[in-house]
């Protein structure tokens, strides 16, 4: 049997895969799947690939903010405005269908070896699985009950929904100490958020003032950790397993983590079915796009607001091909960018920093 700790997006579709061959049971501390909302819900169309999203609204432009630029962008392929309670719901019944069963309202408070396999406890009872997938987001208690990867640094978000009117465009602004969205689900409502590593609500101050928010009568408040993704640490040891936010798959850039979620949650399946390396897997294929974001997020953080207009004008220069590339193919954005405007290197390194510092735009 497989226990399943998480009934998210990655904990159901691992469900729904593997449930086609072995018994899963899924177990979610929540009594409703999907609730409470914690996201933004904008994804590429990448994530059809794996599942059908509850989509409730699309967008085809987008502007960059800096202090004092912008970069307006027309996105050859479109982005994908959902509602995440309703897609999570969509993934539970399909694992439900597939013959997964989800035991709801139960957290699971620890889980320990024993001969044979694991021993999960809930405050409903012991279940005794012989492999166990951690799908239990950024505090993950199975990474930490058997010492597999923990994440060691959030970004902790502030997040509401206003009523505003838009021109139904997704505006993402580099902020002092962090980074802040305004997301629209229709042409009278958007998403406000900020991401940042330390003080969000300061951060959102920030966003109100540059995006004219009125706070006053928010239809919804959310919030929410997001992992930075580290390479260090064990995702898979002798059949236990982490996968999505629990394994730390997320854009460090932008905080996205539903596509890299499902992925993961794929490559288990097929590691778990034809008896081969998950380690193996998500290295090969997640492991160089998570790198390539958390370098750009690094090398982001240390921009001051001057440097990050120089950094939008010199991304003026490959308009096209932010406008043309998926940031789900992060790494041969960057290659491709790099190519065509090496002093992007710059942002990479002290050596190569100091090396472009003099040179133009
Ligand atoms: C404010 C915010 C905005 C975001 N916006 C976007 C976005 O626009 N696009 C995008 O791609 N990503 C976004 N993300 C990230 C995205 O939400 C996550 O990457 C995604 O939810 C990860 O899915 P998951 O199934 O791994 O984990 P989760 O969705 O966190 O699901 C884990 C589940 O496990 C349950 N659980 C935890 N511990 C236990 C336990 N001990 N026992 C039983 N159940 C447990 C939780 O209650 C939860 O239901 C955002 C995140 C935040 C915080």
């Amino acid at each position: 049997m497989i226990c399943i700790i998480g009934g998210g997006p990655a904990g159901s579709y691992a469900a729904k895969l593997l449930a086609k061959s072995h018994r899963v049971i899924v177990v979610e501390e929540h009594e409703q799947i999907g609730s409470p909302v914690q996201c933004t819900g904008i994804i590429t169309p990448d994530f059809t690939r794996f599942a059908e999203p509850v989509i409730v609204n699309t967008i085809k432009r987008a502007v960059l903010h800096s202090p004092n630029q912008k970069l307006k962008l027309k996105l050859a392929c479109p982005n994908l405005v959902i509602d995440r309670q309703k897609t999570d719901q969509r993934l539970a019944s399909a694992a439900r269908k597939a013959g997964a069963s989800y035991l709801l309202g139960t957290r699971a408070e620890k889980i320990s070896r024993v001969f044979g396999g694991f021993r999960v406890s809930t405050p409903k009872g012991t279940i005794k699985p012989r492999i166990i997938i951690g799908a239990d987001g950024p505090l993950s208690t199975t990474a930490k009950s058997l010492q597999l990867y923990t994440t060691k640094s959030f970004l902790k978000t502030k997040q509401l929904v206003l009523k505003k009117r838009n021109e139904n465009l997704v505006e993402f602004f580099f902020l002092k100490g962090g980074f802040g969205w305004l997301v629209p689900e229709s042409g009278t409502m958007v998403r406000a958020g900020v991401a940042a590593l330390n003080n969000p609500s300061e951060v959102f101050s920030m966003l109100e003032k540059k995006a004219r928010l009125d706070t006053k009568a928010p239809v919804a408040i959310q919030g929410g950790l997001i992992p930075v993704f580290s390479s260090r640490g064990q995702r898979a040891k002798d059949n236990a397993y982490l996968v999505g936010d629990a394994a730390g798959f997320v854009k460090a850039t932008t905080g996205g983590g539903l596509v890299q979620g499902l992925c993961s949650s794929q490559l288990l399946a097929k590691a778990i079915l034809e008896n081969r390396s998950y380690a193996y897997a998500w290295q090969r294929t997640l492991l160089p796009e998570l790198v390539a974001h958390r370098l750009a997020f690094n090398a982001l953080a240390k921009l001051g607001p001057a440097e990050l207009d120089k950094l939008i004008l010199r991304l003026r220069k490959i308009r096209t091909l932010l406008e043309t590339e998926s940031r789900d193919n992060f790494l041969s954005l960057g290659l491709k960018a790099v190519l065509r405007q090496p002093l992007l290197l710059s942002y990479l390194g002290p050596a190569s920093r100091k090396f472009y510092k003099q040179s133009p735009i």
